[in-house]
């Protein structure tokens, strides 16, 4: 039997009853866009991230470029971000006109290195953009620490950190504004695309709440130059049933990262996710790394075991960057992760035997029983 890198199957069948209650409700109401289910998934989601504000958008990107907009961050601007990171965080910086700025990780935890932010640090640097990347909160403590020495804003990208914590603080509530994803394969993910701005600033609240809804705070009256990209009233109610769900879905991650740890420590050439002690991940992947990277995912697939690679084309090297100018040189561990990493299945529902079959693959693989 093939084991899917991911699954809805047993996430969907726990709420299906709700789910379809729900959809019947939101039928009869003939509420769709800007209304009472959005409202309330708001004010679920903000108490969820310890915030004071939070704004439903159309995704995630949009939610990162709303966000970097509403801090006035625009042409001629500088923000940082890990070069190892999805392309949606750049993009985010592209659209308002600024410039993204690359730096790369730490080999260890795979998150933005703050040693290296402090050298790319310009007088056109406006903001950094830390992203939790797989999950496992950035270390907010240094990165604070150099927003407050150079006067810089800070904008999560917390697409993959849904429940993370930095030094019990949950991921989302470091930033000026933060952003996140409710992409279907985000931890907390929609059935469709969804995002969501989370700030404690009223005023940074205000503007972005006018930007998600074409520059306006009242009908027919525009302030500024702003977007169409709402949450819908569908969506908002399963995301509010899906949060319910959060912590209980993490801790199954969790469970199955325990389980690759314990299974695949001392194997060959093979790394496994390495978490900071003041950190937690939601894990939203679990991601090793070995030499034989290729060969491995060869080995996996024939065996039936699918994986993918986050990300295999760095930023610096796609095409729609190519007028930037970056020197892949400058990212050697970038460089380096993008030729090793592999993420394994980790998902709720994913059963004990499926893991056993991924992780005894893995071992023979190493133990050339192949
Ligand atoms: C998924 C993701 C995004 C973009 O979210 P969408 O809802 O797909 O637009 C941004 N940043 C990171 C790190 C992501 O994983």
């Amino acid at each position: 039997m093939a084991i899917p890198f991911l699954s809805f199957e047993h996430t969907n069948s726990q709420i299906k009853k709700e789910i379809l209650r729900d959809f019947e409700a939101f039928l009869d109401e003939s509420n769709y866009i800007m209304g009472p289910s959005l409202e309330s998934f708001e004010q679920n989601y903000a108490s969820f991230s310890n915030s004071k504000f939070c704004l439903g958008v159309g995704n995630g990107l949009d939610a990162l470029h709303i966000g970097l907009r509403s801090l006035r961050i625009g042409h001629g601007d500088e923000v940082i971000i890990p070069a190892n990171t999805f392309i949606a965080s750049a993009l985010a910086i592209s659209y308002c006109g600024a410039k993204p700025v690359l730096v790369d990780p730490l080999i260890d935890t795979y998150n933005i290195d703050p040693v290296n932010i402090r050298e790319k640090i310009t007088s056109r640097t406006k903001a950094i953009m830390p992203v939790h990347l797989y999950g496992q909160a950035c270390n907010m403590s240094e990165i604070l620490a150099i927003a407050r020495d150079y006067n810089l804003k800070i904008v999560e990208d917390n697409a993959q950190g849904h429940g993370a914590t930095w030094n019990s603080q949950i991921t989302g509530s470091f930033g000026h504004i933060n952003a996140t994803s409710f992409y279907p394969g985000k931890n907390l993910g929609a059935y469709g695309d969804g995002g969501a701005l989370t700030t404690n600033s009223s005023d940074i609240y205000h503007v972005a709440a006018e930007l998600r809804n074409y520059g306006s705070s009242k009908k027919y009256v525009h302030e500024r130059l702003g977007f169409n990209s709402r949450l819908d009233e569908c969506q908002s109610r399963f995301l509010s049933i899906k949060l319910k769900y959060i912590k209980e879905w993490n801790l199954e991650r969790k469970k199955i990262a325990d389980f690759y740890e314990e299974k695949l420590s001392n194997i060959g050439d093979l790394i496994i996710p390495t978490i900071d002690d003041r950190a937690t991940s939601s894990y939203h992947q679990y991601v090793i790394r070995t030499r034989e990277r290729d060969a491995l995912q060869q080995h996996l697939k024939s065996k039936g075991v699918q994986t993918l690679i986050h990300y295999p084309i760095p930023i610096y090297n796609q095409r729609c960057y190519s007028d930037l100018n970056f020197n892949p040189s400058d990212y050697p561990i970038t460089q380096e992760l993008s030729k090793t990493i592999l993420s394994l299945p980790i998902y709720p529902g994913l059963k004990h035997h499926q893991l056993s079959i991924i992780t005894q693959n893995i071992i023979d693989f190493f133990s050339d029983e192949r």
